[in-house]
């Protein structure tokens, strides 16, 4: 017989009926008055509804149906099943403990006092008092015993965990409480005999033993984490100490090498840098680009030209080496008197010499974005720039040589028009 029809369920109905002792399904009953049911609930007498519309259930006769009939009768329901089958599988009993490091680092004992197992009893009985408490149903199996409750609507309390601790009898509580009110048999023998997921320990003998020993466990587990993290911090703190004493006896040496270089002589530098850069003769027009204006940096152009020369470009054709704009702004604030200029004007001063340096050919700017520093990789470290490439000869003798290995498509920006200004490029047209 099939009674499952239409899932149409209602407060007013109930799913099982009390027969001769028996809670009964609709399926087994006649129609009707005719049934024999009460409610186990209230007592009251059911009528068997197994009509087409409405998935089969029993209504209360001439009577409203109180608020846990239907409860009441689904518990009934679920004794009733584990007595009539005396076994259930009972989920595996695994203990664990956690516990975190000082590093944060969460740690994890467990151990499995039992396996998921099918347990098999000589009897059931329901309802059966065991010291102060009365459990839904008792299974004996020679002098063992295990407790299962049946979860509905209402958990087992505090007090009666108590009492179970107290008793130290295993004890099983099964989940029902998702089930459709007027669910069957089939759905109930379900949950209380075949599936472990819904049934939880509520009491396992030796499991409080066995916690208090995998929390030894644990503990010296944490306290030898925590030992080896404070080694590793140690360790870390040491190094961090180090760099930081490293860099401040790098600056200090940068400075003192700053000051004492700021306190030579014009001769004495120009001497230094010509030796540097082998500058036989004449200065090379493009290591002392003079602006309109007066500079920003306290120092004659040929100087700090030569030097930014030497220091980054000088025998540094290297398609490696990235040189970035900030660090060479960096080094000349640190090397150069800058007086009263601000460091932003200072800052544009040198950016117009390298992408003027860009320009001769001996630097070549990598593409960035607006947010992006700009990097330039030196493509040309002798003393001389590149060739320049064989065009008519202009008034502007201060244009840039053009590097010969750049045919002239690639040249749109090295239009003749180029020349030097403090502060900006200016393009004559
Ligand atoms: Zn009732």
């Amino acid at each position: 017989m099939v009674a499952a029809k239409v899932d149409i369920v209602d407060s007013t109905q109930t799913g099982f009926g009390l027969k001769d002792g028996r809670m009964c399904a609709p399926a087994d009953v006649q129609s009707g008055l005719a049934c024999g049911c009460t409610c186990i609930g209230c007592g009251a007498i059911l009528v068997a509804k197994k009509g087409a519309k409405k998935r089969w259930h029993f209504a209360h006769h001439n009577v409203e149906i109180g608020e846990s009939c239907a409860e009441s009768a689904i518990h009934a329901a679920a004794k009733q099943v584990l007595l009539e089958h005396d076994w259930l599988r009972l989920p595996c009993m695994r203990v664990v403990v956690q516990g975190q490091a000082t590093s944060g680092q969460v740690l994890e004992e467990s151990s499995v006092l039992s396996e998921e197992r099918v347990v098999r009893f000589e009897r059931t009985c329901a309802e059966v008092w065991e010291d102060g408490i009365r459990p839904d149903v008792v299974g004996y199996r020679g002098e063992r015993r295990l407790l299962v409750e049946m979860y509905f609507r209402h958990r087992v309390d505090e007090n009666k965990r108590r009492k179970i601790g107290k008793l130290k009898l295993p004890t099983i509580e099964v989940d029902l409480s998702d089930l459709d009110i007027s669910t069957g048999f089939d759905a109930i023998a379900q949950r209380v005999i075949h599936e472990t997921g819904y049934k939880t320990w509520l009491f396992f003998p030796n499991e409080e033993q066995e916690r208090q020993r995998l929390l030894a466990g644990l503990a010296a587990r944490i306290e030898r984490a925590n030992r080896e993290h404070q080694v590793e911090q140690a360790a870390d703190q040491k190094r961090q100490t180090t760099r930081h004493r490293k860099l401040e006896n790098d600056r200090k040496r940068r400075e003192a090498a700053n000051q004492r270089y700021r306190q030579m002589s014009h001769e004495d530098k120009e001497r230094d840098l010509r030796e540097r850069l082998g500058i036989a003769g004449r200065w090379p027009y493009y290591l002392c680009k003079k602006g309109d204006g007066a500079s920003a940096i306290a120092e004659q152009a040929m100087i700090w030209q030569a030097a930014l020369f030497s220091r980054f470009i000088f025998q540094r054709a290297n398609s490696s080496f990235e040189l970035k704009q900030t660090s060479v702004i960096q080094w000349i604030l640190e090397r150069f008197e800058t007086g009263r200029s601000s460091p932003e004007s200072v800052r544009a001063e040198v950016r117009l010499y390298l992408d003027y340096l860009a320009a001769c050919g001996f630097l070549k700017k990598l593409s960035c974005t607006p947010y992006e520093i700009q990097v330039y990789t030196v493509v040309h470290g002798a003393l001389e720039p590149p060739a320049r490439l064989e065009r008519p000869r202009t008034s502007f003798g201060n244009q840039p040589p053009v590097p010969a290995e750049l045919a002239p498509a690639q040249l749109p920006a090295l239009k003749e028009g180029w020349i030097w200004r403090a502060g900006r490029l200016t393009k004559l047209v």
